[in-house]
């Protein structure tokens, strides 16, 4: 099917309803177009992209033509403009047909929405705001104009990425630009990616490396010293191509940096929702496992015969519980990601760390219900359930807000004040 046909596919119910959860006009328009490019292109491609653990690469072109590239890309730069609501209610949508698109579209969106939207909402001087928005215009063009891909490997095997410690990977100024070391593990993208948005520690003579020097800089996968080595094999989200990067001295120009000095710090502290980016891939998952359910127990699943097995109590009772747990996970969701916003209260942060466990858990928790309710000829290859459950297992260890993580803010802020020590 080509995109321009896209208008003929009768699209799936919302994942959210655009009048029980009053969406703006904005976020029913988008919600919309994901629905239908998921539903006609990307569910079709999902099980190739799993079985070969290749980079949907045709997905990408599709973004591109519907201008989902550039969701986050301000409006005056000739973007859609999507806040980070409208973002993540569309991102939850694509996540429904293809977990490995939604998850590294995120990796992608996270270049324009911190830069646009997020950056809009810290404070910088007057005129490094405007060095900041006439560079970011410029990455914005390479996205709307020639479908750049951005990635945004932050990850290093250490405690980096948890946001524990500074960065490994290094920064320094150089005359005209930056001179960038390091190796990034789980690059998501990589291979397939034009940019990669690292995260890296500027490195100043004679001080110590701190998490407010981190660095947010976009270098060009062409760069003279960028390797991706090693293989990918994993168990789920196998389409994110997710290799080790190397950057060996790699030089870029003062125009790659995505964000001014002291920004990503001022964003990680006062924008913390940030984090929740990853999340709604895993919503649209949940989503996903319980609609296949459905389907499947009333014989209506595509190319399958027409055996019904709704009239069973066991499988009732299973449905049940799944759409319980579906609804709790949507509605505190949609509340977390409701009240994002600079500098929020110290529940808004509690209940955001709470929205990202309980989406994480629940999807695989729901995909294994359906699993067990729908039965053993459920988990067969030729059906998405079983990538769905493979999928569904990676949410809760992506840093930096695993789930294990979460918990274990959730009870330590829970039972402390800010400052509040023991004798
Ligand atoms: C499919 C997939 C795609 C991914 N894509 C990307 C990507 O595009 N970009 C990217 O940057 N990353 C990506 N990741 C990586 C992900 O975000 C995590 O960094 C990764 O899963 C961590 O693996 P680990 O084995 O090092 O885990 P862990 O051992 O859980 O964490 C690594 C380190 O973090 C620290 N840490 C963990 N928990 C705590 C804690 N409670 N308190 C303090 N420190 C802690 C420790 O030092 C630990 O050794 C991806 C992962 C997956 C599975």
């Amino acid at each position: 099917m080509d995109i321009l046909d896209l208008s003929r596919v009768e699209a799936d119910a919302p994942i959210f309803d655009p009048d029980a959860f009053r969406l703006t006009a904005k976020e029913a328009e988008l919600t919309a177009l994901a629905r239908r490019l998921g539903k006609g292109l990307f569910a079709g491609r999902a099980a190739e992209v799993d079985r070969d653990a290749r980079f949907p690469t045709e997905n990408y072109r599709d973004m591109h033509t519907a201008g989902l590239l550039g969701i986050c890309v301000p409006e005056a730069d000739g973007g859609r403009g999507a806040d980070f609501r409208a973002y993540m209610l569309t991102a939850a949508e694509i996540g429904r047909y293809c977990g490995a698109t939604a998850l590294t579209w995120n990796m992608h969106v996270c270049s324009c929405l911190w830069t646009g939207p997020l950056s809009e909402d810290l404070e910088m001087p007057d005129e490094v705001r405007a060095v900041h928005r006439a560079r970011r215009a410029i990455h914005y063009r390479r996205i709307l104009d020639d479908g750049a891909i951005y990635a945004q490997p932050f990850s290093e095997g250490g405690a980096a990425a948890a946001g524990v410690v500074p960065f490994s990977t290094s920064a320094k100024r150089v005359d005209g630009g930056w001179r960038i070391n390091g190796k990034k593990i789980f690059a998501s993208l990589s291979g397939h990616a034009d940019y990669y948005g690292v995260l890296c520690g500027e490195l100043k003579e004679g001080e110590r490396p701190s998490r407010r020097d981190t660095m947010y800089i976009a270098v060009p996968a062409t760069a003279e010293g960028v390797k991706v080595v090693g293989d990918w094999d994993p168990l789920g989200m196998r389409g994110t191509v997710s290799r080790t990067l190397l950057l060996e001295d790699v030089f870029v120009p003062d125009d790659a940096q995505l964000m001014p000095r002291g920004v990503y710090y001022q964003a990680a502290t006062r924008w913390p929702h940030m984090f929740m980016t990853l999340s709604p891939t895993y919503m649209g998952i949940a989503q996903a496992a319980y609609d296949f359910t459905v389907a499947y127990l009333r014989g209506e699943v595509p190319g399958l015969p027409p055996v019904k097995r709704r009239m069973y109590p066991t499988k009732q009772l299973g449905v049940a519980q799944m759409r319980l747990m579906l609804e709790q996970t949507k509605a505190l969701w949609f509340q977390a990601v409701t009240e994002a916003c600079a500098d929020p209260s110290k529940d808004q942060v509690l209940r955001a760390y709470m929205a990202q466990y309980t989406v994480m858990e629940n999807a695989n928790e729901i995909c294994q219900l359906a699993i067990r309710t729908c039965g053993g000829q459920s988990m067969l290859k030729s059906l998405p359930l079983e990538r769905l459950y493979r999928d569904s297992r990676c949410g809760s260890l992506m840093l930096p807000w695993t789930a294990e993580i979460c918990l274990d803010r959730v009870g330590r802020e829970a039972l402390y004040e800010a400052g509040e020590v023991d004798e």
